[in-house]
């Protein structure tokens, strides 16, 4: 069950914990565990709370960051509702060279939790749970969290993201970030002068693939089927590319790689986990076969996570939210979209982080109105 756990302490302050999902049994050994490491004292009660926010962002990759960074200042007093993954996707990849402002290559992870400590230090509440239903017929628009909770906000910054689809095979999981990836612009510079593959056959697969040719020795495109599903223009220009072979009717079974360790008997240099093939099987024949890679790209698509709000705001056929072109304004006033869940041309953090500012500062004029508006009705 969603449960608040609610304790005091000490010093008479109240601990509140969202986003838990445990039965009564372990609630209270939770709270067994909880008073005897922190000397919290008091009853454990089941109770769900109310927050109220003139600004509620609902995500915490770049753009929740950049717009609770921006609504902070604007002394909007903003909560940002971390959701499943807190520092959203560049959490799940290792060296980010693209994000300006650093000379040295940083880690996409250290790159988010910068990006929390600078919401947190200028004043953003920061909440861990998960929104799982909205209503934005209503005034102030009303969210509910996982843990029970219930979000009320005049403004509303939406930037849940989107994740980008994998496989669903063990290997792949096991090599994320090690050979495996779902962007090539993120992390093609890394395969200069190797040999790569890309899953997939749609525009993003085939400009990925085309993309990674300007660093890989030569470039393997796999595709279920015999023919792309990308544009022509594409097609003709994958096809006619010296550096790139394509596999048809094919797909992906499992991932090859090392493990990593010690390269010498002896201790010396160790060898870091990898990729180092694929092992493939023919759709229409059935036979496998297995080929050399560094890295594989996993390009099969990117789904929004829009699901909560579909029925209530304009998306289109992919279920990216539609904005009014140039700004984050959604098809609700006070509504406001940024990052990749209305993007799925660029899908950058620097994009992402440039939108979530843009949300803010709209979200302020937004509010400003209101305001005006209440003052000139009183
Ligand atoms: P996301 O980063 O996807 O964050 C979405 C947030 O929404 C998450 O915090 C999630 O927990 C939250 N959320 C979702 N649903 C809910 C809900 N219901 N309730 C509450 N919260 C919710 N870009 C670069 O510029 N450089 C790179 O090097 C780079 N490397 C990448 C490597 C990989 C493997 C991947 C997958 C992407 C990479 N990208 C890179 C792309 C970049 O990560 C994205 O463009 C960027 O993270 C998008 O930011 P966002 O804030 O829109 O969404
Ligand atoms: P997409 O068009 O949905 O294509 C996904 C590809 O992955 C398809 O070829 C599909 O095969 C394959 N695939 C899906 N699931 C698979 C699986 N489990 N195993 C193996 N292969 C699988 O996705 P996208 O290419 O990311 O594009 C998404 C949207 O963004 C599209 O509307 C696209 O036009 C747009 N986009 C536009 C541009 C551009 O305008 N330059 C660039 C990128 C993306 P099948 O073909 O057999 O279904």
């Amino acid at each position: 069950m969603h449960i608040g756990l609610s304790f005091t302490a000490n010093n008479g302050a109240q601990c509140l914990l969202h986003g838990a999902c445990v039965s009564i049994l372990e609630a209270k050994l939770l709270c067994a565990v909880l008073s005897a490491q922190s000397h919290i004292i008091g009853d454990l009660s089941i109770m769900s709370t109310t927050h109220h926010t003139k600004t509620l962002i609902v995500g915490s990759g770049p753009a929740g960051c950049t717009a609770a960074i921006y609504a902070a200042r604007a002394s909007l007093e903003p909560i940002m509702v971390r959701g499943l993954q807190p520092g959203g996707q560049l959490t799940i990849t290792t060296d980010v060279e693209n994000y300006p402002g650093f000379a040295e290559t940083i880690q996409g992870p250290w790159l988010m939790e910068q990006m929390e400590a600078q919401a947190t230090h200028v004043g953003t509440t920061i909440i861990a749970d998960t929104i799982t239903d909205a209503d934005l017929s209503v005034r102030p628009f009303k969210l509910v969290g996982d843990s029970g909770d219930i979000y009320t906000c005049d403004a509303l910054i939406i930037a849940t993201g989107a994740s980008a689809r994998w496989l669903g095979l063990p290997s792949e999981e096991a090599f994320m970030g090690m050979g495996v990836s779902a962007c090539a612009t993120c992390d093609g510079f890394f395969y200069r002068g190797k040999e790569v593959a890309v899953i997939g056959g749609g525009n993003t697969a085939v400009e990925e693939a085309l993309y990674l040719t300007n660093h890989a020795s030569k470039v393997t495109l796999i595709h279920r089927r015999d023919s792309l599903r990308s544009e022509k223009i594409l097609q003709t220009r994958i096809l006619n590319n010296p550096k790139v072979e394509v596999i048809w009717d094919t797909v992906l079974e499992e991932v090859l790689g090392n493990a990593g360790g010690p390269a010498l008997p002896l201790g010396g240099a160790v060898s870091p986990p990898g990729v180092t093939g694929l092992r493939l099987k023919n759709v229409k024949s059935g036979e496998e076969s297995t080929i050399n890679v560094d890295g594989v790209f996993i390009a099969i698509g990117h789904s929004p996570n829009t699901e909560i709000f579909k029925g209530q705001l304009d998306m289109d056929g992919s279920g990216y939210i539609l904005t009014k072109p140039g700004t984050p304004m959604t098809s609700i006033p006070g509504v406001f979209a940024s990052g990749d869940v209305q993007d799925h041309t660029y899908q950058q953090a620097v994009t992402a982080a440039g939108t979530g500012c843009m949300a803010a500062l709209d979200a302020e004029r937004y509010i400003a109105e209101l305001e005006a508006d209440t003052v000139a009705t009183q």
